[in-house]
């Protein structure tokens, strides 16, 4: 459980605060016709233009056979994350949903956020899930506060998903972050209240319910990265980077408009 020093949580509110820009940019440029490689090869630029680095190029995460080959994660419909954009690159047409998910370092801190964005008009249905999952993560960031445990955010994403017929995907989830892509504990998407560490200030989360449309299940390609919904129904993913302060909980990555 590594709690940041005041000097630290500048730097990752900096980070947080160039990465939302980009995502910003990215989640606009998303249209019918797209390629997804595009996208990819903008949110490097765009990093890279003010200095900073794509925090997931070259990433290996624990388990992998090679490193993660882009800058952007971007997951198409039945993809659920770790979609890799420049290889066999989808064109996105009217009514798919995109999850664009995003690491930044800036000057070694790193922050990691996503959202799923309709292109186009889409079905009822879809948009629900989106808004459940939107509404998951508002549910799991009120949950991470001092005094409270890891599994009172995994409580709370998770109940957000109970009489809808989506079902939450439970063996992916949310992370600490700061230093590394990817920092103990996990956070899984679902569990029960008052289990696992406590949170306490200074800790910087990345909180990311991920859910389906059909069954929970999910499995790899290939590719040994990009996850699919096993039953192909369409998958939503939103992420914030937080930092719990004694009084109040910081979304770092919190886009222009967005209220929290
Ligand atoms: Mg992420
Ligand atoms: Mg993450």
């Amino acid at each position: 459980m590594i709690v940041r020093t005041s000097e630290e949580r500048e730097g990752i509110l900096e980070s947080g605060r160039r990465l939302a820009a980009v995502l910003s940019k990215l989640e606009n440029m998303v249209a019918p016709g797209v390629s997804v490689e595009d996208l990819d090869t903008e949110a490097e630029r765009l990093i890279r233009e003010t200095g900073d680095t794509p925090a997931f190029l070259h990433y290996t995460p624990e388990g992998a056979r090679r490193p993660y080959p882009a800058s952007l994660c971007v997951s198409v419909n039945e993809e659920v994350v770790h979609g890799l954009p420049n290889e066999a690159p989808r064109i996105l047409k009217q009514g798919d949903v995109v999850s664009l998910d995003l690491g930044l370092t800036h000057k070694g801190f790193i922050t990691d956020s996503a959202i799923t964005v309709p292109v186009g008009k889409i079905a009822k249905n879809i948009q629900s899930l989106l808004d459940t999952t939107r509404a998951s993560l508002e549910a799991g960031i009120l949950a991470a506060r001092p005094g409270n445990r890891i599994g009172d955010i995994s409580y709370a994403t998770g109940s957000a998903f109970k009489g809808t017929g989506f079902s939450v995907v439970k063996m992916l989830g949310g992370h600490a972050v700061g230093r590394a892509v990817h920092e103990e504990p996990f956070i899984a998407n679902d569990g029960h209240p008052g289990t696992g560490p406590e949170i306490v200030a200074g800790m910087v989360l990345a909180i990311e319910p991920i859910a389906n449309i059909g069954k929970a299940a999910v499995i790899i390609a290939p590719d040994g990265y990009t996850y699919r919904t096993k039953d192909g129904s369409v998958s939503a993913h939103f992420e914030h980077t937080i930092l719990v302060e004694e009084n109040e909980t910081v979304v770092v990555t919190r886009r222009e408009g967005e209220v929290y």
